[in-house]
């Protein structure tokens, strides 16, 4: 029986969303959190993007160095050979790479006006798709933007073509957030049966779908015989209004009617890191997670009128679904109200020493104190908002690697 895997795009899809963004520290905690999860792949980054380039090599060395292991760390690029190139001769040593190339007849007119039919996007993509693989790329998968409104016909002999030419998935993209579960199912599904590659499903929430949509596509390709990879974004944060989030993705998949009976997941994933990675989403994109989020909004577990609450404190089963535990919440959270120490971008070794001191971190020097001091100063230079513990420990632990995370070198 196929499987369901899970591609985050949070670090793509999420920070390239409008008025929202993650620093390089910020997403590699996040790429670190998504490993914790047992996320299968995290489209990690733009590898044709020059302030992204010592970001995507530090994360790929974390991942030579075990630490961000077993994730996959992959990056998304347009279908052109030229940029496969860029994005090989930027970061070398990247493995995995999903390219992008629109296929709906609207965008093909809308966007190339008359410079590009079909068969260019065709002749384009197996290009591109020949250069990753010439270059040294794992895997590829194949993104036909704006699937959703193409023509089957045409999109079932793109995917065949991505195919022959060595693809490893063909990604369908419900860019606009067009489809339904009854149209996603079919359409999806005869892809599977047709094309023969595995399928990923990536949705959108303009019509308050992507996650239903989500289950449809990958109840289609499994029934056409495919293994398929469900892209999500933690919190659900992307374009306009917004991907699949990540934790209601997980808890549809296992926890929705008879759904899990016969379409489950190819590798476990730790729904107890849910809490703490949606909460880091949501502090570092500062974004509050809405009180009616499923699984880690403030409401998820909270009754209040008389029926429910007598019926929960009964039973919980009575009017809930699944456990806070579950998720990982129920911890009590220890809030500052008295005097604070905080690191910033003008710390001192003092401040500093006493802070790393309660999180039990002991430097074998003042000079190696000093050299973590002035790493934490400039990460906080770049987040603009105090780190969280979980940040100041990877500085400490990883310096290297921290240094290439906030370094950046324009126009050069
Ligand atoms: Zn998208």
């Amino acid at each position: 029986m196929p499987k369901i895997y899970l591609i985050d795009v949070t670090n793509r899809d999420g920070v390239q969303t409008a008025k929202l963004g993650l620093s390089k520290m910020e997403k590699t905690l996040m790429n670190v959190y998504l490993n914790e999860m047992g996320v299968f792949q995290s489209e990690f980054g733009f590898p044709t993007t020059r302030h992204e380039t010592l970001y995507l090599q530090a994360n790929l060395e974390l991942a030579q160095m075990g630490a961000l292991q077993p994730i996959r760390l992959e990056g998304w690029l347009r279908a052109i050979a030229s940029d496969v190139e860029t994005a090989f001769r930027l970061v070398p040593d990247i493995k995995h790479l999903n390219i992008s190339i629109s296929t709906s007849t609207q965008m093909i007119n809308g966007k190339f006006q008359g410079r590009k039919q079909q068969e260019d996007i065709i002749h384009d993509m197996t290009e591109a798709l020949d250069a990753a693989k010439a270059l040294g790329a794992k895997t590829v998968g194949v993104n036909a933007e704006d699937a959703s409104r193409t023509d089957i016909t045409f999109l079932t002999r793109f995917g065949l073509a991505a195919r022959e030419h060595g693809a490893d998935r063909l990604r369908y993209c419900d860019t606009l957030g067009y489809d339904n579960p009854f149209t996603i199912y079919e359409t999806v599904r005869n892809l599977a049966e047709n094309t023969g590659l595995p399928l990923e499903i990536h949705c959108h929430g303009d019509l308050g779908m992507a996650v239903a949509n989500s289950l449809a596509g990958a109840k289609g390709a499994i029934d056409g015989g495919q293994d398929v990879y469900i892209n999500t974004t933690v919190n659900g944060i992307g374009e306009r209004a917004g991907n699949a989030d990540l934790v209601a993705v997980v808890l549809a998949l296992i926890k929705s009617k008879q759904f899990a009976d016969k379409y489950q997941l190819g590798q476990p994933i730790d729904l107890s890191k849910s809490w703490k990675t949606a909460k880091f989403a949501s502090y570092a994109f500062g974004l509050p997670i809405p009180i009616n989020q499923p699984g880690v909004g403030a409401n998820a577990f909270a009754h209040s009128s008389g029926i429910h609450a007598d019926g929960v404190l009964k039973d919980p089963e009575n009017y809930e679904l699944y456990g806070f535990e579950e998720l990982g919440r129920g911890d009590p959270v220890m809030v500052e109200t008295g005097r604070e120490i905080i690191a910033g971008q003008y710390s001192g070794i003092s401040g500093f020493s006493h802070l790393m001191g309660r999180m039990e971190v002991q430097f074998s020097s003042r000079e190696e104190a000093a050299e973590i001091l002035e790493l934490v100063r400039y990460a906080n230079v770049e987040a603009q908002k105090p780190l969280v513990e979980d940040e100041l420990l990877f500085i400490a632990k990883y310096p290297k690697i921290a240094k290439k995370l906030l370094t950046l070198t324009p126009l050069e």
